[in-house]
């Protein structure tokens, strides 16, 4: 209970302004800030880039007391704190990583009530003594970061955020909120149970990111040659590349490395100094390509990665939107380019089969996973396909994608897959891929009596053994027939028996699409243009050299460049060349604590580009 009257939107609306420099609330922030001053709780599912840290940091600012943020990862903890520290605001966090002194000095600011901010992991929360001593202070706020790890239905379980729930009866008092970006109807409702926000409202933006241009493409062996014909494509720009496997990471890295391409490896199995050496790097950089299992990512809030490439095919929906969103924080152009294969797909419902989880839990993975493929793989705006998935009605296709730029030519080949699920029946799922095609094609080598008497021996001669091989692949996707590993000689086997049954009787349709015609070239919205922020020629050797100023600066603090300012700031600066502070202070990003540290710094910059007379 304070007796001071509680903050209104107004004097939201001042601290937007005046500490992060920005004009407008976005979306939704609005409102769910207004929930939050009012003392409610909520949940809020906000696309990547949507700004869902302004929820909780502004009203941390406003409301008495701390505001504790729980994130699950350290890098995502530091960046944060570095850039509201750069805004001036009092911020510290408290994990494993912190030196000793660090973390008197967090604690004395916080008992002497002038932290505004406090960053904390779940279990450092939830273990007795921390809990207890922030248990009898004034609390501002209480904010779950990424709350889709609280669900076993979300892409990202994270058992330790179960504990959270119990923050309710810790600090009754205080509004909490949970923020993610991903999570579709049936793990917002895993979330709120689990985090006990029953009452809370619920507000849910659009999933659109039309910056984001996606594309998806069946890749040929392990595709190492297409990912490096891909990133070097976009020399210059930074991006993630994600792999599968911790050994996939490594050799990928090495072929960009030998073509001259500023990247490297990244996974759980690196020593810890070299991993936090990589990030720093690559962070820093203006072009700098990781190669990544998805152990990197979440958090990684580096605004200006311009491409994320999947070299192998997430395992969900959620999964591909949380990584290809990575891409374009910063609002300006990026793409979203994934590779994909039947193999992929066979590896990670084995990985799921393995997993030790109730059946109805892998059913849902089961499910999630032929869903992603049905996007990949299907002749739908792929943007569209998200958005509905997450629960979006009246979605209109996005005019970037691929699939928008180039409608795939859809043919009806269901008298073909006849052809092949009967051939997989007769012989009884046996063989392999390159065998059942032969045996379409009546190529087999020393074909026995019995396989040439079969009637499905040699009646696919209307297809050539690429299409064949499509098909199958299709076929695959779409659950009509299974791989079974069979310890790396995969054998082909018939799916789900009702729709395999429904084919054969003529009831379901096959479309396959055609192979598009310029495989090689990527697909590319005509929107992706340059390094991301638009930047006009006359104004890119200001641009150029507040960026330098900016590369410099951070080295001095030991901070990424973008807590500094952001890409789309530097660019506003150099396109209206302010003369004066009161000039500076105008553009979007400069606040009031960053307008008296850098605002000299960057006037001296422009004036030594006065436009010539
Ligand atoms: P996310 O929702 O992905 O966590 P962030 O909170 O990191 O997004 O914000 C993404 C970017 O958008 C940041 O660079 C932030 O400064 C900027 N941003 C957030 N809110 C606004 C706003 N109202 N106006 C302008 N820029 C904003
Ligand atoms: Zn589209």
């Amino acid at each position: 209970m304070t007796d001071t009257p509680a903050p209104t939107l107004d004097d939201a609306r001042a601290v937007l302004a005046t500490t992060f420099g920005h004009k407008n609330f976005r979306g939704l922030q609005e409102p769910v800030i207004c929930e939050i001053l009012a003392g409610r709780n909520a949940l809020a599912v906000l696309p990547t880039g949507g700004g869902k840290s302004l929820c909780y940091q502004i009203p941390s600012l406003l409301r008495r007391g701390l505001g504790i943020v729980v994130s699950p990862l350290i890098a995502l903890m530091t960046d944060q704190v570095e850039a509201l520290r750069q805004a001036g605001v009092a911020a510290a966090r408290l994990d494993s990583a912190i030196e000793p002194y660090e973390r008197e000095e967090a604690w004395r600011l916080i008992n002497a009530g002038e932290l505004d901010l406090l960053y904390v992991s779940p279990e450092g929360l939830m273990q007795g003594a921390m809990l207890e001593r922030l248990s009898s202070l004034p609390i501002a706020l209480v904010a779950i970061d990424e709350a889709h790890c609280v669900s076993q239905w979300g892409h990202d379980f994270r058992p330790e955020y179960r504990m959270l729930g119990r923050l309710a009866e810790v600090f009754p008092t205080a509004p909490r909120l949970a923020v993610t970006a991903t999570a579709d109807a049936r793990t917002r409702e895993d979330i709120a149970k689990a985090l006990r926000l029953e009452n809370a409202a619920h507000f849910v933006d659009s999933f659109a990111r039309p910056e984001l241009s996606l594309t998806a493409e069946r890749k040929t062996g392990r595709g190492a040659a297409r990912v490096l014909e891909l990133v070097r494509e976009r020399r210059g720009r930074s991006g993630i590349v994600y792999a599968g496997s911790r050994e996939g990471t490594e050799t990928l890295a090495a072929s960009l490395v030998a073509a001259g391409i500023p990247a490297a490896a990244y996974h759980a199995g690196l020593d810890k100094a070299v991993r936090a050496e990589r990030l720093r790097k690559f962070l820093a950089e203006d072009e700098a390509v990781m190669v990544a299992t998805v152990a990197f990512g979440m958090g990684i809030d580096k605004p200006d990665v311009r491409f994320v490439i999947h070299a192998d095919a997430p395992a969900s929906i959620e999964a591909y939107w949380q990584e290809v969103g990575r891409a374009g924080r910063d609002g300006a152009p990026a793409e979203g380019i994934s590779l994909y294969s039947s193999a992929d797909m066979a590896f990670t419902a084995r990985r799921i089969e393995g997993r030790e989880v109730d059946d109805a839990v892998k059913q849902t993975q089961g499910r999630k996973l032929r869903q992603l493929y049905a996007m990949l793989d299907g002749a739908g705006c792929r943007a569209a396909a998200v958005r509905r998935y997450f629960g979006e009605a009246d979605v209109e296709p996005c005019g970037g994608c691929d699939i928008c730029v180039s409608p795939p030519e859809r043919r009806d080949a269901t008298t073909a897959a006849q052809k092949a699920l009967s051939a997989v029946q007769r012989l009884g799922g046996r063989f392999g891929r390159g065998r059942l095609i032969d045996h379409l094609l009546g190529k087999t080598k020393d074909v026995s009596d019995y396989e040439a008497g079969l009637t499905t021996y040699g009646i696919g001669q209307e297809l050539s053994a690429v299409q064949w091989r499509d098909l199958v692949d299709q076929l695959l996707f779409d659950g009509l027939l299974r791989e079974d590993p069979n310890d790396g000689r995969p054998l082909i086997g018939l799916g789900e028996a009702l729709v395999v049954k429904a084919v054969y009787r003529g009831e379901v349709t096959v479309y396959v699409r055609d192979r598009p015609t310029a495989v090689g070239k990527p697909a590319r919205s005509p929107k992706v243009r340059g390094a991301g922020v638009e930047v006009s020629p006359s104004d890119r050797a200001l641009f150029d050299a507040l960026r330098a100023w900016r590369r410099a600066e951070a080295a001095r603090q030991g901070v990424p460049p973008y807590v500094i300012f952001a890409d789309r700031t530097l660019a506003a600066i150099a396109s209206t060349r302010p003369g004066s502070l009161r000039a500076l202070e105008g553009q979007t990003g400069v606040g009031q604590v960053k307008l008296t540290h850098y605002g000299a710094a960057v006037l001296e910059v422009v004036c030594g580009f006065a436009p010539a007379a």
